[in-house]
């Protein structure tokens, strides 16, 4: 279970304070809605490791995380636009992920066959599509293998086909490795399709919808 409770952060110190509350079972997917600018991204920085709290604790599995560093955290992001290395092939953008270097070969594969890519392994990234990028960064999350996944804008980059058959594959994998979710998104339909709990920032404070 990850608890975020009472979380508080300011960019300045008589700036605008953002509050965050909300409890997240493994395999659920929470969907924080706000317009641009209303604090989506601050919350996943939070829980990333790239910005640290004024008050409050980020509690997963009974542990408190809010203080540890990023790479330490249980969490992997998947972001709008993937974050690939465009020059190396996919299959060494995913040898980067693998801090267990055992069985890498037969570890990109499963990813690979995870994701639907797999005779993709000797593309290199520029030769993909936006969608095919996409899925070979959830592959890379998948060899992360992290419990928490933190979604910014997951589908807004792709056409509605794509995106219906991402928001698919993001599910099976979230439901079969039981991920705790928070995506930020400012289209109900994804949240919806993701039958994922609604949340907005309302006065900067994340509020149950
Ligand atoms: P969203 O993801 O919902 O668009 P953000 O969490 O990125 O919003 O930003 C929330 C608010 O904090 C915005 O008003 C933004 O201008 C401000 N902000 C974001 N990053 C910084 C920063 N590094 N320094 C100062 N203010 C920032």
């Amino acid at each position: 279970m990850l608890k975020v409770k009472n979380l508080t952060f300011q960019y300045l110190a008589n700036e605008t304070e953002f509050c965050y509350n909300f409890t997240l079972e493994e395999g659920e997917i929470i969907a924080v809605f706000g317009a641009s600018g209303a604090g989506k991204s601050t919350l996943l920085e939070l829980i990333a490791g790239f910005l640290y709290p004024k008050s409050g604790k980020i509690i997963f599995n009974g542990k408190q995380i809010e203080n540890i560093a990023p790479e330490k955290r249980p969490v992997s992001i998947l972001f709008q636009s993937d974050n690939l290395f465009d020059h190396l092939s996919v299959y060494n953008n995913l040898a980067l992920a693998i801090e267990n270097k055992n069985n890498k070969e037969i570890k990109i594969k499963q990813a690979l066959q995870d994701v639907g890519l797999e005779n993709f392994t000797h593309k290199k990234a520029d030769e993909l599509s936006g969608g095919q990028k996409q899925r070979i960064a959830l592959a890379r999350t998948l060899l992360r293998n992290k419990p928490i996944l933190l979604l910014d804008e997951p589908f807004s980059a792709l056409d509605e086909k794509t995106a219906k058959n991402m928001q698919k594959l993001l599910i099976k994998l979230i439901k079969k490795h039981n991920w705790h979710t928070i995506m930020a998104t400012h289209n109900r339909k994804d949240a919806i399709a993701m039958n994922a709990k609604k949340y907005t920032l309302k006065n900067n404070i994340l509020t149950k919808i």
